[in-house]
């Protein structure tokens, strides 16, 4: 299967968009990702997916804590800026949320401490337990066939 197939037939699933951050000797990292999922209600438990090339990877083992960030439909440039399209650095604003960096306008956020991670090809799945989760009234952010969009309600 021919790599440019297989990344149009995944880009086909609609997904939100996060902002995946955390903080290593008081530095903060943001990487943009759409490879995260809901797993367990009992215990709290969520997934994520990081490319081993990701300078993410490393800073999630470090800090062993991580929270993710469901961007809301204005947040389209903090999308760009932590996926490396947008040099806004100064513009990002932070806020703290159990002991971790939070993005500002976010629609939701969950705060979690590792659980467990596995390698899989050239990704690594981290689970988080769930420490924290914050939910504002606002419309996500959307990200389908290589475009950000927005939701829109069908009649009927
Ligand atoms: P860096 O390259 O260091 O950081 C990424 C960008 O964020 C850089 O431009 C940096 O300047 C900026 N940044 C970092 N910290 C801060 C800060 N504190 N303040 C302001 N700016 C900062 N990759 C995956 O592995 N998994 C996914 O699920 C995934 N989903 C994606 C979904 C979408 C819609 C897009 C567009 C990309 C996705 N990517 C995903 C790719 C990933 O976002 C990029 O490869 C990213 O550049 C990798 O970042 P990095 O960890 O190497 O860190
Ligand atoms: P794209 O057409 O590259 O991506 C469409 C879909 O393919 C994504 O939503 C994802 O499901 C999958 N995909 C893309 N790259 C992947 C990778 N390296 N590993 C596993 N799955 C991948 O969309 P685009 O707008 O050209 O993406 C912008 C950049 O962000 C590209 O460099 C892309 O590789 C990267 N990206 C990476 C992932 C990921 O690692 N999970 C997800 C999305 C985008």
């Amino acid at each position: 299967i021919e790599d440019r197939l297989f990344r149009n037939v995944m880009g086909s699933f609609a997904t939100g968009v996060t902002v995946i951050t955390t903080e290593v000797a008081e530095e903060v990292h943001g990487m943009t990702a759409n490879a995260f999922m809901s797993i367990s209600l009992n215990p709290k438990l969520v997934a994520i997916s990081i490319g081993e090339n990701a300078k993410m990877l490393q800073h999630i083992k470090d800090a062993k804590q991580f929270a993710i960030n469901i961007l809301s439909s204005d947040q389209e440039i903090v999308s760009k800026q932590f996926s490396g399209q947008l040099n806004l650095k100064s513009e990002m604003t932070f806020e703290s949320y159990k002991g971790l960096p939070v993005l500002e306008g976010s629609l939701a956020i969950v705060t979690c401490v590792l659980h467990s991670e596995f390698v899989a090809g050239d990704h690594t799945i981290f689970i988080g337990h769930v420490t924290g989760v914050q939910l504002e009234e606002k419309a996500p952010l959307l990200y389908s066939q290589g475009k950000y969009r927005e939701l829109k309600e069908l009649e009927g």
